[in-house]
């Protein structure tokens, strides 16, 4: 699955509880796009050849200095395709090794950014002794686009009318006697994407939303024995997979903290049951760590979809929780007996 990198899903969380400056905002936006754009060329892909092209999309890959991210490579015969994927709109001139947007030539230029990528590709591969050709790709995903070059490129430059016949026809190049060692000399190379530069300043502390807010609309919701209820949007969601998901986002939001249990109570706001908590905790972020007296958790850094992937289906079992009849008033004290101050 492509994932959302860590900067986006520490804006998007972020975007949830407070009001993102307007230089956050246009870096979220541009972050949707893009990602959108990539999701949207992996189900073209899908959809024409049914996974059968051998590729592995959203690479990390180390730099001398930093990392280059490859939203997808694929290896044909014997050349191996960097694939750069924009969601540009408007009309782009690339003329004199420039590229020139609204007679303005733009500040980035994007051929270099896929020659950098390439580069890292090439490194992996000679050291590996591979032989295989590595050639660019860009493709622009947004049909508004326009998109004129005027010099020759040794780059492939595709529009979202064009990629899926040049999907079909690397296909057909396709052979049962293609070796795809390649795949494992990449994999060994991979690295995780370095996580947000963005560290949460403690001064917008005061303006971030707590509580364990709907995972619809982000606004505040009521309680009941299993179940959080949105009165704004009427969506629910069972008590575990709200208190989960929560401590996902408090760790995405201080991504350079561990999970301390006082923090997540001041993060989680007044209503949380102390009790409960703890058991959620040990339940899904065990083992403790302990420091003296302290005791954490680990952070990792990742929105709950990520985190718990491999437990979506038991998080899939508790929905039916959410049709559960709340206990009476007088019941709802033995699952929060210990409220938080
Ligand atoms: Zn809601």
């Amino acid at each position: 699955m492509r994932k959302k990198n860590p900067e986006y899903q520490y804006l998007e969380t972020l975007s949830k509880r407070l009001t993102l400056f307007e230089k956050e905002k246009k870096k979220l936006e541009r972050l949707q796009k893009g990602y959108a754009a990539e999701c949207s060329l992996d189900r073209l892909q899908e959809f024409l050849t049914k996974d059968k092209l051998p590729c592995i999309d959203d690479l990390y890959l180390k730099t001398n200095e930093s990392c280059v991210q490859i939203d997808k490579l694929i290896v044909v015969e014997n050349t191996a395709y960097v694939i750069d994927v924009k969601n540009y709109s408007g009309k782009y001139t690339f003329v004199n090794n420039e590229w020139i947007r609204d007679n303005l030539p733009l500040q980035e230029n994007i051929f270099e950014q896929l020659h950098n990528a390439m580069r890292a590709v090439k490194r992996v591969l000679l050291k590996a002794g591979s032989d295989l050709e590595v050639k660019g790709v860009l493709v622009f995903m947004n049909a508004t686009a326009t998109i004129d070059i005027k010099d020759s490129v040794a780059d492939l430059v595709l529009d979202i009318r064009e990629v899926g016949g040049w999907f079909i026809e690397q296909m057909s190049k396709i052979s049962d006697q293609q070796d795809n060692s390649w795949q494992e000399i990449i994999n060994r190379q991979k690295i995780e994407p370095i996580s947000s530069k963005e560290v949460f300043s403690p001064k917008r502390i005061d303006y971030l939303q707590k509580g364990i807010l709907c995972r619809n609309c982000n606004k505040e919701q009521k309680r009941t024995t299993y179940a959080f209820k949105c009165p704004h949007c009427q969506g629910s969601e069972p008590k575990e997979t709200a208190y989960v998901r929560s401590i996902c986002e408090y760790g995405v939001i201080f991504c350079d903290k561990e999970l301390l249990f006082k923090d997540l109570l001041i993060f989680l706001g007044s209503d949380v049951s102390k009790r409960y908590l703890r058991e959620i905790l040990t339940k899904h972020f065990g083992p403790k760590i302990t420091h003296g007296v302290h005791v954490s958790y680990r952070n990792k850094v990742l929105i709950f979809d990520y985190w718990f992937a491999n437990k979506m289906d038991y998080f899939q079992s508790l929905e039916v929780r959410t049709h559960w009849k709340p206990k009476k008033e007088s019941d709802e004290s033995t699952f929060f007996d210990e409220k938080a101050h």
